[in-house]
């Protein structure tokens, strides 16, 4: 390409200024694209492209009328893309154009979803003591902005963080921006877009002096994060990056909000996902706890629900005041529904502030504020006349905004727009007659003008005699007098023709001309000095943001509680009481999710100091991880301040729930690898404290038996014994259950299944004590296995048990072979011919071998050969399927 001069020319080197992946530019009615630009978008969004010559030099160009630019920007937007924008203003010699704003998946106005959109900047500071990770999310569609710092902390804590807030868009600091560890597990669990912003921005003296600048200089130490170097910087960054976007939000970020994580759970990415917080296993919103239990009636109320489900609480005080607002509210169903119905009538508050401070709010925007301001006084005096509601936590609640002022607010907005304004603050038609004396002046002299041409044609057509004759309005011809072919004879002189149609011609009159011109006149005064009085009046309701979001939070906050009551009195749920104990003790609880579509059998689960750990065994099927994850779930909720799925339920207050999955039920998603399983168990165990919570589902599953048996044995001897917390360990190795003998705290509880002719039937109840058989065989006999195979497996199992012993075979590096028994009551190991019991019992290579040599047929060996010498860790999902219906097929003989 040529060096581009003219329009081409100036857009490259706009261009050269951002760092954004896309310029648009604005030239006159259009926001055109060049070059490279223009085929990204046409490709993008379907836009046309078009060839722009420049000086022998040919530019691809795609371009968007002025008033669509909005719609285009999000789409490209959401689909990842930063976007500047150059906009024309006027000068003294013609026009000048410059990048006003540029638009990024974080500071993104107009979204068109209504959760949560952060921007997070993530910080690591590395010292002698360790690595200090500071963190901060802003929202800038609500003014939301929190701040933690995470000291010595590991960069799996941070992601976590990340993980919860599920940013749009992600600044990493300057340390972690070449750390590709961090960026790649970043990307693995998160859809941000990471931006590198300017280095400079997350230096922490500019960075505080920036924080202090904007939030005010006390509010570091009000907050307590004065010494918090990286969460300083983080938030500074944020800040600097708000504000060169220039998207005009940074006055809505009124309050600096610092959370510590002693205030939370610790619940990780594995655990959310697990426990299918907001959405399922495989990615569906519906079916998640969240979406079970949601029944708020507006956008910010569900946005608050979610986050307090994500992020339950330790401190018992704000759980025992969130129960108390819910215990009200359930047993005041009247006035709960009528809250609920004045609730529903509310627009997002938090959102409207943004607006309003970026300046993009429109009459219908200032209205909706209005209306939802004037909802406060509703919704405080339903609660005031009940009197069980009065005397509740809720009413706290509810003095948390001004009312005051919110009533205030809402008079005056309401006595300058009209009920219903246009979406445009240009064209007029926003404000009520007798909210500004010039105004009205301009809209009476308006109004006589319209008037006056609107009885033109009566005066015309009694003057003239003419009776098809009409006046009428548009582009090209301005106003005109129309009158019917048939009659246009009878014009008076005073009629200039101006066009001729097929049926009738069109004139004008000097009157006419003259009232043209008074009304296009009055018109434009009038769009002026509205659109002049409405910005004064944003300004300020933007003046007012902190109101809006101190009532938008507030109406979030009971509709979260009124959605929790609705849902504890449809489904029978009760209160739990939150203690500083160790005791979780549920009398018949449920799965919160499971019971909306079974016929739910409720279980009860006791566990104390003394009985912290369980040993969950059962057949496939029976209920395992159902029990336990409800264990988990009916815990978080009482965190939440939620009423739990149970009869009753005392629940100690956790610092942390921690659950992992074996690798093989996780498998069927196709995600997970033994590798991961491992390294998951392995945060656990060094993530977990006694106050925990711990929930192991078949860890160990994802490979070999005999590694399997070791890892889980092992971990439940750390746990037990080392961490010593609240424990739910189920496992279909039941050999494991031999390790309530030995342990302490260790107790075995099983879910009952009954057995009779051979046929299992689930009862799905708990019951103490270990199951005495696994079922696994029995599974297989379900499953269509060939008989001779589930008779074999019979026998092999039941010489097994006998020995209560399992072997080990594996190579040694010289090529021999060591056999090895694990004794299962001991839980030692005994190697090669030393062992008594290898003795004894014969050499389990010959027996075994002997055995299989003659009861086997050759596909059977064949396929017992393949089975051996295949490696599960490095076989993909897909093809391991493939094998087994392979085998399958084999030894049905085909
Ligand atoms: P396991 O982990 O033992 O293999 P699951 O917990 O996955 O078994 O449960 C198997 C099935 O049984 C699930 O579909 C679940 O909905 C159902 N289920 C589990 N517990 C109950 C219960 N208490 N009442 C009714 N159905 C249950
Ligand atoms: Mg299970």
């Amino acid at each position: 390409m040529t060096e581009a001069t003219g329009i081409v020319g100036e857009f490259l080197s706009l261009k050269e200024e951002t760092d954004a992946d896309i310029l648009t530019m604005q030239c006159g009615d259009f926001y055109e694209f060049f070059g490279d630009d223009a085929e990204l978008v046409a490709e993008e969004l379907d836009l046309k492209v078009s060839q722009k010559s420049s000086h022998g030099s040919s530019y691809p160009m795609a371009g968007v009328p002025v008033a669509d630019l909005t719609p285009y920007v999000s789409a490209l937007v959401e689909r990842g893309y930063r976007v500047a924008v150059a906009d024309q203003h006027e000068t003294a010699d013609g026009h000048a154009r410059e990048i006003t704003r540029v638009v990024t998946p974080g500071t993104h106005l107009e979204t068109g979803d209504a959760s949560a959109q952060y921007l997070a900047a993530v910080v690591r500071h590395s010292s002698r003591d360790g690595d200090d990770y500071g963190l901060a999310f802003a929202d800038v569609t609500t003014g939301q902005f929190q701040v933690t710092q995470l000291d010595a902390a590991d960069v799996g804590a941070v992601l976590t963080e990340l993980y919860t807030f599920a940013p749009a868009e992600v600044l990493p600091g300057p340390d972690l921006r070449n750390d590709d560890d961090f960026l790649d597990r970043l990307a693995e669990r998160s859809d941000a877009a990471v931006t590198l912003h300017a280095s400079a921005s997350f230096e922490p003296g500019r960075a505080r002096h920036r924080v202090r600048q904007h939030f005010g200089a006390e509010t570091l130490d009000s907050v307590g994060i004065a010494d918090d170097d990286a969460a300083i910087a983080a938030a500074g960054a944020v800040l600097a990056y708000v504000e060169e976007t220039g998207v005009g939000t940074l006055a809505a970020v009124t309050r600096l909000q610092a959370y510590g994580a002693r205030e939370h759970v610790a619940l990780d990415a594995t655990t959310q996902r697990n426990l299918e917080l907001t959405e399922t296993m495989q990615g569906d919103k519906s079916g998640s706890l969240f979406d079970t239990v949601d029944h708020t009636v507006t956008a910010a109320g569900g946005r608050l629900l979610r986050r307090w489900l994500q992020r339950p609480r330790r401190d018992r005080g704000e759980l025992q005041r969130r129960q108390a607002a819910v215990a009200a509210l359930t047993r005041e169903a009247m006035a709960r529904e009528t809250i609920r119905e004045t609730l529903s009538g509310a627009y997002d508050l938090e959102r409207l502030a943004s607006r309003a401070t970026s300046g993009t709010a429109d009459g219908r925007d200032l209205r909706a504020a209005q209306e939802t301001l004037a909802l406060l006084p509703q919704v405080a005096d339903a609660v005031a006349q009940t009197e069980r509601l009065a005397d509740s936590p809720l009413a706290d609640a509810l003095s948390g905004a001004d009312r005051e002022a919110a009533a205030s607010l809402a008079a005056d907005l309401d006595d300058a727009l009209v009920s219903d304004p246009p979406g445009t603050v240009t064209q007029g038609d926003l404000f009520r007659y007798g909210y500004d004396d010039s105004l009205d002046a301009v809209i009476d002299d308006h109004e006589a003008a319209l008037e006056w041409l609107e009885t033109l044609p009566r005066r015309e057509k009694d003057r003239t005699g003419i009776t098809h004759l009409s006046v009428d309005r548009n582009k090209t011809d301005g106003y005109y007098i129309q009158v019917g072919k048939s009659e246009t004879d009878s014009v008076p002189d005073e009629y200039e023709e101006i066009k001729t149609l097929k049926n009738s011609k069109r004139y004008t009159i000097p009157e006419l001309d003259e009232k043209e011109r008074a009304v296009l006149r009055l018109e434009e005064r009038r769009h002026d000095m509205e659109y002049e009085l409405f910005e004064d009046l944003r300004a300020r309701v933007a003046e007012h943001a902190p109101l809006l979001q101190d009532v938008g939070r507030t109406l979030a906050e009971v509709d979260a509680l009124a959605s929790l009551a609705v849902h504890a009195v449809e489904n029978d749920w009760s209160r739990p009481e939150v203690t500083d104990g160790d005791e979780l003790a549920i009398d018949a609880g449920r799965h919160p999710v499971v019971e909306q579509t079974t016929e739910f059998v409720p279980n009860d689960l006791y566990m104390d100091r003394d009985r912290q750990f369980l040993v969950v065994t059962g057949p496939n099927m029976s209920g395992k991880s159902t029990y336990m994850r409800q264990a988990a779930l009916i815990t978080l909720l009482a965190q939440t301040g939620s009423f739990v799925p149970a009869r009753a339920a005392t629940v100690g207050v956790v610092d942390g729930i921690y659950t992992r999955v074996g690798a093989l039920d996780e498998l069927a998603q196709g995600r997970s690898t033994f590798m991961v399983e491992m390294q998951e168990l392995s945060n656990i165990l060094h993530s977990a404290t006694e106050d925990s919570l711990v929930i192991l589902d078949e860890v160990g599953r994802g490979t070999a038996t005999f590694d399997g048996i070791s890892i889980a044995w092992a971990a439940v001897e750390y746990i037990s014994t080392r961490i010593r917390c609240k424990t739910l360990f189920a496992t279909h190795y039941h050999e494991l259950t031999s390790l309530g003998d030995s342990l302490d705290t260790v107790q075995n509880v099983h879910v009952a299944a009954d057995e009779s002719d051979g046929d299992v039937t689930f009862l799905r109840t708990v019951r103490d004590g270990p199951t005495n058989r696994s079922y696994g065989v029995h599974v297989a006999d379900l499953a269509g296995v060939p008989e001779p195979v589930v008779e074999r497996s019979q026998e092999v199992l039941d010489r097994l048990r006998d020995d209560k012993a399992i072997e080990v075979r594996g190579s040694t590096g010289e090529g021999g072979t060591t056999q090895a028994v694990f004794d299962l009551s001991s839980g030692q190991f005994a190697t090669g011919g030393q062992n008594e019991r290898v003795e004894t019992d014969g050499n389990p290579d010959a027996s075994t071998d002997g055995e299989r040599g003659e009861t086997l047929d050759a596909e059977t060996e064949a396929v017992l050969e393949e089975l051996r010498d295949l490696d599960v860790n490095e076989t993909p999902p897909v093809e391991l399927l493939a094998k087994v219906q392979e085998w399958q097929a084999e030894l049905d003989g085909e």
